[in-house]
């Protein structure tokens, strides 16, 4: 498997013209970053030196985003209120982003590719067997991949129809809930948390909290854009959902903070793909010029620059090609793979080994209706 070549932002700087280009546009555009401060502090620091670095969405709406001067944390400049993010991804999340609150045949498709590409990408590392919790499942297709595989695999997905919908035509084992009303039992062997930890609203919060759950060097795998790469043009960076945008340094920092050491850098699609174990020690620093780093990565490419590159036309056209294979005979694909769940699901209700495991204690949390 590749690796990364190591941490911090001047992995893709292999050759001093870029480092100077970056130079010279970093040097333009942060004297023009105005200091911001508001009443929470930085989630990984704790200090309140922000900047304000830019003032619309990738979609061109009002969003204000700050990096914290002193560790290079990228966040919204207003956090939102715990409560009603909650209720947000509860109930409306799905429909506003997805354009629907129960999954689409191409959605379930890729939902259920992205279960073999994550199992392919982790089983070199996982425990055989051992119990591995996704939080912010989805409709389940990581967790019913890793079942298929052995592992003791269940999730927590807070979208009453997702959590819904993976329970009753994919047979995984998807609880409808948050990551907070989860024990700390220090029981787990492996903690998911895909593409989850930009929308929460303490990162740090919940990697504590996935702490007290993992038993000792238990691991997490995280996962989430990068604005190191970065992984979108410079005026389509930030976006209303994603609370945080890290660099590897940003979350490297954060999960030593949390107790984690990094066991290995992982290559998942250019993002953010750290492989954590859980340690006893929580010793971490800020590395000097920080901030600078963070923002030296943000404006690696101008918005010309960013577009005419080689790789981000191969890229688009990977993604363009992919996407079509979902859709194309996606709802008999999906029936299809419905069917034989609920064969598999039937034959081994019948064996008696099965039967025992079913006797096990039931959900932590209430299941949803379906
Ligand atoms: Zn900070």
């Amino acid at each position: 498997m590749e690796k990364h070549t190591g941490l911090g932002s001047n992995r893709s700087l292999d050759n001093r013209s870029e480092v100077l280009s970056v130079a010279k546009r970093y040097s333009q555009v942060a004297c023009d970053y105005p200091n911001f401060s508001r009443a929470d502090g930085c989630d990984l620091c704790d200090k309140n030196e922000f900047r304000l670095i830019a003032q619309r969405d990738r979609r061109g709406g009002p969003l204000d985003t700050v990096v914290c001067g002193h560790c290079g944390l990228v966040s919204h400049a207003k956090l939102p209120d715990r409560v009603e993010l909650q209720a947000y991804y509860a109930a409306q999340y799905r429909e506003q982003y997805h354009g629907q609150r129960t999954p689409r045949p191409h959605r379930v498709i890729r939902a259920w590719k992205a279960g073999q590409y994550y199992l392919k990408l982790l089983r070199p590392y996982l425990p055989a067997g051992g119990q591995v919790c996704e939080i912010g499942a989805g409709l389940g297709g990581n967790v019913k991949a890793f079942a298929m595989a052995g592992y003791r695999a269940w999730g927590i997905e807070p979208g009453h129809e997702y959590a819904s919908y993976g329970r009753r035509y994919l047979q995984a084992d998807i609880r409808l809930g948050q990551l907070e009303e989860l024990p700390r039992q220090n029981d787990l062997d492996a903690v998911l948390l895909i593409h989850v930890i930009e929308h929460l609203r303490s990162p740090r919060t919940a990697l504590e909290h996935i702490h007290g759950m993992l038993r000792p060097q238990g691991q997490l795998y995280v996962e989430c854009p990068n604005l190191d790469v970065p992984h979108s043009a410079p005026h389509r960076c930030f976006h209303l959902a994603h609370v945080y945008n890290f660099t590897p340094e940003t979350l490297v920092c954060l999960a030593r903070r949390c107790g984690f050491r990094v066991q290995h850098e992982l290559n998942s699609g250019g993002h953010v793909s750290l492989l954590l174990e859980k340690t006893a020690s929580t010793s971490w620093h800020v590395e000097p010029r920080a901030a600078d780093r963070t923002l030296q990565g943000l404006h690696r490419f101008s918005r010309w620059g960013y577009y005419s590159r080689f790789e981000y036309w191969a890229k688009r056209m990977h993604r363009d090609v992919t996407f079509l294979g979902h859709r194309i005979g996606a709802s008999l694909r999906v029936r299809h793979l419905q069917q034989r769940l609920a064969r598999d699901a039937r034959l081994s209700s019948h064996r008696p080994a099965d039967r025992a495991n079913d006797a096990q204690p039931a959900p932590i949390l209430a299941m949803p209706q379906s």
